[in-house]
């Protein structure tokens, strides 16, 4: 299909744009209308011209005719004075006439000469050339013999003189006598050929060359502005004059001809009545109507412009009024060529341009949002052929490839690009179905028709390896113009036929292995009816058919109420196992059974029935029974016992457990069974137990005391692991036996509690101080904080003791106790080492200059004299010595600090007591 687009502007160089049309039109019709106007009014005016031309012509011809009888008629009544006076006074022969002609010199200036002839035609008077008197006779001219007959005047033929050959003509005049004959002819020459006669009007002009001729009736030219015509006949030079020719056989007025030398001109004849001349006036075509032809040019010229001009405003005006027209063309121009439809910017004039623009904004928006809507439906199809889970394919009209999607390119291995285009028959048809296929094809390319048309077919289909691969066909037939094209999915269907043959294969294997499973096995449908059983069922009930029938059919009244619950909870989709004592019928009572229904979901997650597995437990049974009577006799002992009693298995699950754990765990012993050790006891617990537990159960006796919390008190448990071996020696559990020790241990505490105290003060003692001391300097290395150790000594002690007796030193050692610990903080270690030597650490020191204060604050607390020793007042003193201890000092041990103390001690005994010194 060709561009529109292109097509225009193919089209566009041929044609001139639609502007330059309408201005051209409207310059075509303004020129043809101002030259038709122009043209009529010509034609009007030329021919009103030509009249008025001409009857002007004919006015001037007749007036020109008439002048010349003028001249004609005034030279008659001179020539009749002039015989009027000859006869008057009787005059007679050359002697009288000749003066007296001379003296008449009026007629010389009308005439060229004058003559008087006697009857018989001898010149007797002659104004001019007294030399021809007596020679020259005229009797023979016609002129005088018919003046002679008629007894008047007459004007002669032109003729030529015959003394001087000059053209004339002549007028006579007769002379009577008393009597009235003639006597003499007067004879007037007039010569044509001198302008006296016709003056002027010989030289009147008719346009430039248009002139003024004169020929009498018999055609002889009397004047012409080429004089050697005269006296000729007017033809006489070849060629015809029709205008003359009409004119000499007696045509007055005007008329049209073209003369001997082809010039056409307007013709106007006019006699004169005094003789018989033409008076013709001559005047050329071109110049009669010069002027006119100039207006007319003008005026042609004048229609060309203002046609222009016309064409000119027009196209400005076409210009202004067919811009939004331009802009609309442009925008349509640019709407082709664009691959997306831009709707109009600009504003249009609400006329029918703006009209236009404005529906074909709308229609194009229309479109573009039809066609977006398309190619959204079409990117949609193909986004949904693209994903399609089956492959598409399409074939155009000659079975060639039209469509290929992803799945075609994943199915049969040709990518989109190697399949368009190629013939379907080829490409996807194994060679040996072919010369049917393509008949098929044909056929139904033809039609629209064939057999795998409209059905689901499962075909072989053609891989690009050469392989072949199942598929399901659905093609779908669609007619475009007159035949059918195909759409058609095809889905890969060897997973499918590969997972039948599984499922056919693995049907066998399910029999084979239900047949020799040691248990019966049935499965019924969702309505209860048996489909299956197996081998080992069928012979267990001998004789009894059970495919196809009713669970309520098979077992009887007493027996189905107890399996149908369970049935129906596995229909519900739940696995159930329950015991049943006794088969479908009371004649299986013996028998014990252990039944699982195991529900059988179909694909969709819906129940179609169960399996239903039975196992015979009578004899497992009978020893569980046999098991639990005997553990039933072990509680019986252990619960009497004061002791916690359990068995864990190797996994630490607890098998067994005596009520003592209601006492220890608040727990009823049933409810641990099953249970792991590490469920029960908790993390934290476990956390201590577990080493213990892996040591027995790796085959170790062992027993380890251990503290827990029960009911809120501290309880001590002293507790016995033994590891329980099988026949092979393997560990299989532990037993676990647990006394509560509580009371034992407390009564311990309290005896090492006591070992600590000082009896008298109540201080620590050096036993104390000895497990104490290595905890401070550990954690006065741990914090960084330095400790002071105060070695203390009352002074002169031994005095007291010898004066006031041993029962007021003990007073004064109690005293002095409570105003050391009223001189330290609660948290210092005041300790009574023996007799009268105590010891203070003190923690947390920031510098000795602490340590000092302290120890300076204690002497001064000492020294108070407020001691009352049987009500009396006592005053003593105290040396310390002091050894203070940061953490960037070399590491010690208590002994050495107190030694070192004790030196300082010794230092500020020796320096006078009642002080306190620090070790260097
Ligand atoms: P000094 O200033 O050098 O320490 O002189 P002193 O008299 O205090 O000498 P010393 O510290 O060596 O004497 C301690 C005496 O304390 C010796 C002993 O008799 C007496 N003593 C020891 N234990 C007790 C006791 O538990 N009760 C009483 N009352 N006296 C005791
Ligand atoms: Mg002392």
């Amino acid at each position: 299909m060709t561009n529109p687009s292109a097509r225009w502007r193919a089209l566009g160089p041929l044609h001139l744009d639609l502007r330059t049309r309408l201005t051209l039109s409207v310059m075509l019709i303004a020129l043809l209308s101002t030259l038709g106007v122009a043209a009529g009014a010509f034609f009007y005016i030329r021919n009103n011209t030509l009249e008025v031309i001409a009857s002007d012509q004919m006015q001037r011809t007749v007036a020109i005719a008439e002048a010349i009888d003028q001249k004609f008629i005034s030279r008659r009544v001179l020539l009749k004075a002039f015989a009027e006076s000859l006869e008057a006074q009787q005059l007679r022969g050359t002697a009288q006439l000749q003066p007296f002609l001379l003296r008449h010199t009026a007629l010389m200036e009308v005439f060229d000469n004058v003559a008087v002839l006697d009857r018989t035609g001898n010149l007797v008077a002659n104004y001019l050339g007294l030399e021809a008197l007596g020679k020259l006779n005229l009797a023979d001219r016609p002129y005088f013999i018919e003046t002679l007959a008629s007894d008047k005047g007459v004007i002669s033929q032109p003729v030529r003189n015959r003394s001087r050959g000059v053209a004339q003509v002549l007028m006579t005049q007769p002379v009577h006598d008393a009597s009235g004959n003639i006597v003499y002819v007067i004879n007037g020459q007039i010569t044509l050929e001198k302008p006296n006669f016709l003056g002027e009007l010989a030289g009147l002009k008719f346009g430039k060359t248009g002139y003024v001729f004169i020929t009498n009736t018999n055609g002889i030219v009397i004047d012409s502005p080429r004089k050697g015509r005269i006296l000729k006949h007017f033809d006489a030079e070849g060629g015809h004059n029709e205008a003359t020719t009409l004119a000499v056989a007696g045509f007055e007025g005007t008329t049209d001809a073209v003369n001997r030398l082809g010039v056409h001109a307007l013709y106007a004849f006019k006699q004169t009545r005094q003789t018989n001349w033409i008076i013709g006036t001559h005047y050329p075509y071109n110049e009669a109507f010069a002027d006119l032809r100039r207006v007319e040019q003008l005026t042609s010229m004048g229609a060309l412009a203002l046609s222009l001009l016309v064409g000119g405003l027009a196209l400005l005006l076409l210009r202004r009024q067919l811009a939004p027209l331009g802009r609309l063309h442009e925008h349509m121009l640019a709407t082709q060529a664009a691959a997306r439809y831009v709707p109009l910017q600009a504003e249009y004039p609400p006329d029918e341009l703006g009209d236009l623009a404005r529906s074909f904004d709308l229609l194009m928006t229309e479109r573009q949002s039809a066609r977006e809507q398309l190619e959204a439906s079409e990117n949609y199809l193909r986004e949904v052929l693209r994903h399609a889970g089956d492959a598409f394919v399409a074939i155009d009209g000659q079975a060639r490839i039209s469509e290929w999607n992803h799945q075609a390119e994943v199915i049969f291995g040709h990518s989109r690009e190697q399949a368009m285009g190629q013939s379907l028959t080829e490409l996807m048809v194994p060679a040996a179905m072919r010369p049917g296929c393509q008949a098929g094809m044909a056929e139904f390319l033809h039609s629209g028709v064939g057999p795998l048309v409209g059905k689901r077919r499962e075909i072989d289909a053609l891989h690009r390896d050469g392989h072949t691969i199942p598929v399901e066909l659905s093609i779908a037939a669609m007619k475009v113009g007159d035949h059918f094209i195909a759409h058609a999915f095809l889905r890969d269907i060897s997973e499918r036929q590969a997972a039948e043959e599984r499922i056919a294969a693995s049907g066998k294997l399910l029999q084979d292995i239900a047949d020799n499973m040691p248990s019966l096995v049935a499965r019924l449908d969702s309505s209860m009816r048996y489909t299956f059983v197996n081998a080992h069922f069928q012979k267990a009930f001998p004789g009894r058919s059970f495919i196809g029938k009713a669970m309520q059919e098979v077992y009887d009244e007493a027996e189905f109420p107890i399996v149908e619950p369970w049935a129906r909870k596995a229909l519900s989709g739940e696995r159930v196992t329950f015991e049943k004592q006794g088969a479908m019928h009371s004649s299986y009572s013996e028998t014990r059974f252990e039944i699982t229904y195991i529900p059988d979901w179909d694909a969709d997650g819906r129940v179609r029935g169960f399996f239903s597995m039975s196992f015979d437990i009578t004899e497992r049974k009978r020893v569980e029974n046999a098991i639990a009577a005997n553990e039933a006799k072990l509680r019986g002992i252990t619960d009497n016992l004061p002791a916690l009693v359990a068995h864990l298995d190797a996994d630490q699950r607890f098998t067994f457990v005596n009520g003592e754990v209601r006492e220890w765990w608040g727990k009823e012993p049933a409810s641990l069974i099953g249970h792991t050790m590490r469920e029960v006891v908790g993390e934290m617990f476990y956390a201590r137990v577990q080493p213990m537990l892996q040591r027995a159960l790796a085959g170790e006796r062992l027993e380890f005391e251990s503290q827990r919390t029960v009911d809120g008190a501290l309880r001590d448990a002293h507790s016995i692991f033994v590891p329980e071996f099988d026949a092979e020696g393997a560990v299989v559990g532990v037993f676990v036996m647990t006394i509560n020790i509580t009371e034992l241990k407390t009564a311990q505490r309290k005896l090492a509690l006591q070992a600590r105290v000082d009896s008298l003060t109540q201080l620590a003692n050096r036993v104390a101080f000895n497990e104490a001391m290595p905890l401070m300097l550990a954690r006065s290395k741990r914090s960084g904080d330095a400790l002071a150790v105060m070695y203390l000594d009352i002074d002169h002690f031994k005095a007291i003791n010898d004066s006031l007796g041993h029962a007021a030193g003990d007073e004064v050692l109690c005293e002095f106790a409570r105003r050391l610990e009223a001189s330290v903080r609660t948290t210092d270690l005041v300790v009574r080492l023996a007799g009268d030597e105590f010891v203070v650490v003190l923690e947390n020191l920031s510098g000795p200059e602490v340590a000092s204060a302290v120890a300076q604050k204690i002497v001064v607390q000492v020294a108070r004299p407020v001691f009352n020793v049987h009500d009396q007042p006592l005053s003593i003193t105290t040396s310390i010595g002091i050894l203070f201890h940061s953490h960037t000092s070399p590491p010690t041990t208590p002994a050495e600090l107190l030694a070192r103390a004790d030196g300082a001690l010794y230092a500020a005994k020796a320096a006078g007591r009642n002080r306190f010194e620090f070790a260097a």
